[in-house]
């Protein structure tokens, strides 16, 4: 339907295919579907990769549509990026994030939340104080929420010329920046953005069990990390191997498969309650 450059400017096809009808048609019905409870969030634990123990959870949005099924993310991210509805999405998943936070420092547990921000949400005018009034509005220390950007969308250059990052740290909360090493950021760019994390994508995290490259890269990006001063997270840990691997490396945090895969709400529940005896 739209291709989207880089300087954000939608050009649209003067005849929309099936494929276009059906986004167009889902576009129309995601705003319904936050109202009707069809967009909920799973949880996925992040461990310390020394002690095992819970440091974090990212939320990870779900859509279950009522004719069409699970619809995956990564579908209907860009789709609600494309139709200006993914700053909406956005304050939908952190405030769930948020409330859920909340209820866990009610419990005098302090266990904090990340939410992924997409590029666009970058760009809104407005972001820094929506995620300011979300945190004011549950209560909940800047320091207890983590923001996971991806390296696109960070070396923007209206981004990399705007106070947003600065801004949003000034909150107190962390940036990550997700799926690194698939991206272009440059060392010097790292080194002068207020990012705290880094998390090695999966498609390095997934081969390192059988591909002594992946292992290679995995164990160059913790190094890079550590020199910089920066944490390091890997996904898509889904093997003992890797896991091993990865402590030897010096990894800070895994998340995966092999911990856990991302649990609704209830189900994490008992995911700490089973972890905490
Ligand atoms: P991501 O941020 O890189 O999230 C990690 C993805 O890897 C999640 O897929 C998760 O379920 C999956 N995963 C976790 N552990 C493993 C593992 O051990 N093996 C494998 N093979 N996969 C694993 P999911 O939930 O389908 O999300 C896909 C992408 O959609 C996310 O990638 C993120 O980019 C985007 N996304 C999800 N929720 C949100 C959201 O609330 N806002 C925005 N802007 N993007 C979101
Ligand atoms: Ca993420
Ligand atoms: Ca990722
Ligand atoms: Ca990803």
């Amino acid at each position: 339907l739209a291709a989207q450059g880089s300087g954000g400017v939608a050009t649209y096809h003067p005849v929309l295919d099936q494929q276009s009808l059906r986004r167009l048609q889902l576009g129309a019905e995601l705003e319904t579907a936050m109202a009707d409870g069809q967009i909920s969030v799973v949880f996925q634990p992040i461990v310390d990769t020394r002690t095992a123990d819970i440091v974090s959870v990212e939320t990870l949005v779900r859509w279950a549509h009522p004719r069409y099924g699970d619809i995956s993310p990564d579908d209907f991210i860009s789709l609600a990026e494309q139709i200006g509805r993914i700053g909406l999405l956005t304050d939908h998943v952190l405030d769930r994030a948020l409330d859920r936070c909340r209820r866990w420092l009610d419990q005098d547990i302090a266990l904090s939340v990340a939410v992924n921000l997409s590029a666009h949400c970058l760009a809104e005018p407005d972001i820094v104080d929506r995620v300011r009034r979300a945190l004011r509005h549950h209560g909940v220390p800047g320091e207890l929420l983590t923001l996971e950007l991806t390296e696109g969308s960070v070396v923007d250059d209206t981004v990399r010329n705007s106070t947003v990052l600065a801004d949003l740290h000034a909150l107190g909360l962390r940036l990550s920046m997700d799926d690194f090493g698939t991206g272009y950021s440059s060392l010097s760019q790292l080194r002068l953005l207020p990012i705290d994390e880094l998390k090695i994508d999966k498609s390095f995290v997934l081969g390192m069990s059988t591909s002594q490259n992946e292992s290679f890269i995995a164990r160059s990006i913790v190094e890079l990390a550590h020199n910089l001063g920066l944490r390091v997270v890997a996904e898509g840990v889904e093997d003992e191997v890797t896991r091993d691997l990865l402590t030897q490396m010096g990894c800070d945090k895994l998340q995966g498969f092999l911990v856990s895969r991302p649990l609704p709400e209830d189900r994490l529940e008992g995911w700490l309650l089973a972890r905490t005896g």
